[in-house]
């Protein structure tokens, strides 16, 4: 990965499943020139979107940043939905692909770019995109495990907040 290059992933409720066309040796299309879907999904396109995301993408930034992939990050977004609410919390790494994930239909993607990761969820709520939401190394609490922003980390060498007080 370089600091000047961008790099994105998409992880979509929609079927990306491509099927094959053997007369043109090619991902057959539709008659608008869009690639066909078959008729029913399997899940086989989500599956291999996040393996995608878990294994080629993500790691990147991890590497980045030096981040164990048992990790925690600190994720927050402000206006997000119909509501605008504001995001903010720790999510496990390996999580991070399902924080943004809704009921309905969405389309939510994935920002590599100068070392920062981020993303914006694109669904019926949000035909132009959410706010972005952004993903940030954190630590984790030597002594009750909660995640903690990664300057605290290395200020209070490895303990939260609420722990030190006590
Ligand atoms: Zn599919
Ligand atoms: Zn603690």
């Amino acid at each position: 990965m370089t600091e000047t290059q961008k790099y994105t992933c998409t992880i979509t409720s929609d079927c990306t499943c491509e099927l094959y066309d053997e007369e043109t040796d090619s991902t057959k299309l539709d008659e608008y020139g869009y690639p066909a879907r078959p008729e029913y999904c399997y899940g086989d396109c989500y599956n291999e979107a996040v393996y995608d995301f878990t294994d080629n993408f993500l790691p990147m930034w991890l590497d980045y940043h030096k981040l164990d992939k048992d990790g925690k990050v600190l994720v927050f977004a402000n206006g997000i939905g119909w509501n605008k609410v504001s995001v903010a919390g720790f999510v496990d790494v390996s999580d991070i692909h399902k924080v943004m994930q809704i009921d309905g239909d969405f389309r939510n993607v994935f920002t590599i770019e100068g070392g920062e990761l981020y993303a914006i969820r694109y669904s019926h709520d949000e035909p132009v995109g959410s706010g972005k939401w952004n993903f940030q190394p954190a630590g984790i609490c030597d002594r009750c495990g909660d995640g903690i922003p990664a300057d605290v980390y290395e200020d209070e060498n490895g303990i939260c907040a609420e722990c030190k007080d006590y």
